[in-house]
């Protein structure tokens, strides 16, 4: 008999993407997993059919380009007058996911432990332990998110070594002020512990937030291991590009796990992304605008249904309450969703760590006319679930 490993014997698949899988079965409009149904700027298609001709086809550094690297500390300075040194402080990786899987692989050890804040995106759990530790859940509380100073304090009092920060968050939208952040920052000093952070929605933010760079903070950049990704920003989610910064100690490290696991990011697709990373900075403004709009078009549909909702900071999700339909399995609920009302939803639970079922997660990157057809459908959501 095969012996199967004990850490991954308690794993689902994602739920995120299994609902994708949901949708396409049912034809259903996909508000599920966060990818957008419209293209990546005409630019970075044109440069990509260049490079479909003049290659590179081979290898690239296993770290990443140099001159992708160069062009991308070139962005991260513009994002955070930040001076990130492309030979010894960036790993190019396969998406933000491999990003965060080779920071945990690097820092963590068996039986260490990590606070993540709950509702947290899903692939954290499987992260901290696939690295074989712990995590220590601190919640979010809502309606506006924030963490209560003692809960994140006591996480580090039992023994946590680093906080998993995602900002702006998914799913709840949340974007952390300032001051939370120097809550943070205190409590990181006190504990001499790190931070890992995901940032992918970092130009994803609306009315008055600010997205502010955790490395930015007074004494940060040394406690801060930056995860983030080129799918949002540039809308190419399929080529699977992201990066981790991190102090060149930190980076050493990041660099083996990333060649053993994967080698490297696709070279033609570091080549091409150059064409992004080089764009004009009014393209950050209007990529913000563009989702801003988004979220108008999709809440308000939502209010004019009479949804309840929490209204999203940033990033490009909405957790809808669905206490009214009283299901017991938010699960079901969104299979019902998808195959009666032939929209695709995140079940809640997938995201909060105590069990909290009564809301789901609706993603709005898609073209306006697939979020007013999505609406059209949930107008006859409460007629066909109640008749089920
Ligand atoms: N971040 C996206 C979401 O939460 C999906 C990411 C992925 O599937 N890799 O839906």
């Amino acid at each position: 008999m095969i012996q199967l490993s004990h850490k991954t014997a308690g794993f689902t698949d994602s739920v995120i993407r299994r609902m994708t899988r949901i949708c396409n079965q049912y034809g259903a409009v996909n508000l599920s997993q966060g990818f957008p149904d419209f293209d990546p700027p005409l630019e970075i298609q044109k440069r990509l059919e260049q490079v479909a001709l003049t290659g590179p086809h081979q290898y690239a550094v296993t770290w990443g380009a140099l001159n992708t690297r160069c062009a991308l500390a070139d962005k991260i300075k513009a994002d955070t007058a930040l001076n990130v040194d492309p030979e010894s402080e960036l790993v190019i990786t396969c998406g933000g996911t491999e990003a965060m899987m080779c920071a945990v692989l690097a820092t963590l050890n068996p039986k260490d432990k990590v606070a993540i804040f709950s509702p947290f995106y899903e692939n954290y759990g499987a992260d901290v332990i696939l690295a074989g530790a712990t995590p220590i859940f601190v919640e979010l509380h809502s309606p506006d998110f924030t963490f209560d100073k003692k809960e994140l304090e006591q996480a580090f009092k039992d023994g946590a070594k680093a906080l998993i920060l995602n900002n702006p968050s998914n799913p709840s939208g949340k974007v952390f002020t300032k001051e939370e952040l120097m809550t943070i920052a205190q409590i990181v000093i006190k504990y001499d512990a790190f931070v890992i952070t995901d940032e992918v929605y970092e130009h994803i933010v609306y009315d008055e937030s600010e997205h502010i760079y955790f490395a930015t903070l007074p004494d940060m950049r040394a406690r801060t291991v930056m995860c983030n990704s080129l799918s949002k920003t540039y809308s190419i989610t399929g080529w699977r590009l992201g990066y981790v910064m991190a102090p060149s100690k930190v980076i050493d490290r990041v660099r083996k796990v990333h060649d053993f696991l994967t080698v490297g990011a696709a070279a033609p697709l570091q080549e091409a992304i150059v064409s992004g990373l080089t764009m004009p900075r009014s393209y950050y403004e209007d990529i913000r605008k563009l989702y801003e709009g988004k979220r108008s078009l999709f809440l308000k549909g939502l209010d004019d249904l009479g949804f309840k909702y929490f209204r999203p900071q940033g990033a490009y999700y909405v957790l809808v309450d669905i206490s009214e339909f009283n299901y017991e399995d938010d699960l079901e609920f969104c299979t019902d969703l998808a195959r009666l009302v032939k929209v695709g939803a995140v079940p809640g639970s997938s995201f909060f760590a105590d069990g909290t079922r009564n809301y789901i997660r609706f993603h709005f990157a898609k073209k306006d006319e697939t979020l007013r057809a999505a609406l059209l459908n949930l107008s006859t959501l409460r007629e066909k679930i109640s008749r089920r």
